[in-house]
């Protein structure tokens, strides 16, 4: 990170002038576009009127504001917020981990030139601040700062990467549904004080977003509510969900060696074994591309099933991609397998 901050460092003052500002691509295009109608008056009619429409577009100020995201579901809430009057880009890009996410220098340059650049806060992206010095002049929103927090258990044996142990905040916010609803006014205040015409329709996208939310929290809850109370434990691979416990009465228990991350040792799945036989629950949650003889021997050795894998962190790809289809995804996954007969 170091090096790569140090060598971008030139190319990022150069780029970093217009952050924040949308005049200079405003001009710098109306410039273009008027040289080439002048420049090409024998150029066809149909272009020359897509090449004026271009120009009056950009000329009144009809440029999406570019906002680039550290995080899926921090993209997703751009867009959900911003709706025409923002460029998202999901710099983790769709499927990624954002816990494994570090910038490259093409993200640098696009985060550079962006008027605004989301993270999830709470210290999940462990290098923020020295990329926040490295992006000087470019506004850097910590969306979760505001929210509640929750502490990882001194005892989890395992939780998702070194930057996330017992002990450590939890950064997992975005699993818990109100946290969603919340983050998306602090997203719309945020882009409204730079784009200050654009307030009443963020405004506006952020409240529509939060009743859509509402209604998925209802049906989340009348799902969840089927599964027996002494089996509301959630044994999941990937300890990113107790934002999501808490709110629905779930208790969170992560075990090791069900990641995608980690390397299972003799002594982690004794742990897991022990761990999942004393839950008393019939399932465990593993998610996407872990280690299945691993995920198969527990199962055996403990009786319980497994469920669906889980999507976490917004690591969801093509229809699974998104907030809610995460939600829908996981609520369907733990009622389905913990209450199955
Ligand atoms: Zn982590
Ligand atoms: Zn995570």
């Amino acid at each position: 990170m170091e090096d790569l901050y140090t060598k971008s460092g030139g190319t990022a003052q150069a780029v970093a002038t217009g952050a924040g500002k949308f005049s200079p691509y405003e001009n710098a295009n109306c410039l273009q576009l008027a040289f080439l109608c002048i420049t090409f008056p024998g150029v066809k009619k149909s272009i020359l009127s897509s090449l004026v429409l271009m120009l009056v577009a950009v000329c009144a100020g009809a440029v999406p504001m570019q906002v680039s995201a550290l995080h899926p579901l921090m993209a997703d809430l751009a867009r959900q917020v911003g709706g025409q009057r923002v460029q998202v880009f999901d710099l983790v890009e769709e499927g990624g981990n954002p816990h494994r996410f570090e910038p490259r220098p093409a993200d640098l340059k696009r985060m550079q030139a962006s008027a605004l650049v989301l993270a999830g806060g709470k210290n999940q992206e462990p290098y923020l601040e020295r990329l926040k010095t490295a992006l000087s002049g470019v506004t850097v929103i910590e969306v979760g700062r505001t929210i509640p927090s929750l502490t990882v258990g001194k005892d989890a044996v395992y939780t998702c990467c070194p930057s996330h142990g017992a002990g450590a905040l939890d950064p997992h916010w975005w699993h818990g549904v109100d946290n969603m609803r919340r983050a998306a006014r602090v997203v719309a205040q945020a882009f409204a004080d730079k784009d200050p015409a654009g307030k009443d329709e963020f405004t506006a996208n952020a409240n529509a977003y939060g009743q859509r939310l509402d209604t998925l929290k209802r049906w989340a809850k009348g799902e969840l509510v089927k599964v027996p109370r002494g089996q509301r434990k959630l044994v999941t691979a990937h300890n990113a969900f107790a934002y999501f416990a808490k709110e629905f009465g779930f208790e969170v228990i992560a075990v090791a060696g069900l990641t995608r991350e980690q390397n299972t040792t003799p002594q982690d799945l004794a742990a897991t074994i022990e761990a999942v036989k004393k839950s008393g629950v019939r399932a465990v949650f593993p998610e996407k591309n872990t280690n299945g003889k691993v995920l198969q021997s527990i199962a055996t050795a403990t009786g319980a099933r497994l469920g669906t894998p889980m999507i976490s962190d917004g690591n969801g790809t093509g229809r699974e991609a998104g907030f809610e289809a995460m939600i829908r995804h996981n609520v369907t996954a733990v009622t389905k397998a913990l209450t199955a007969p």
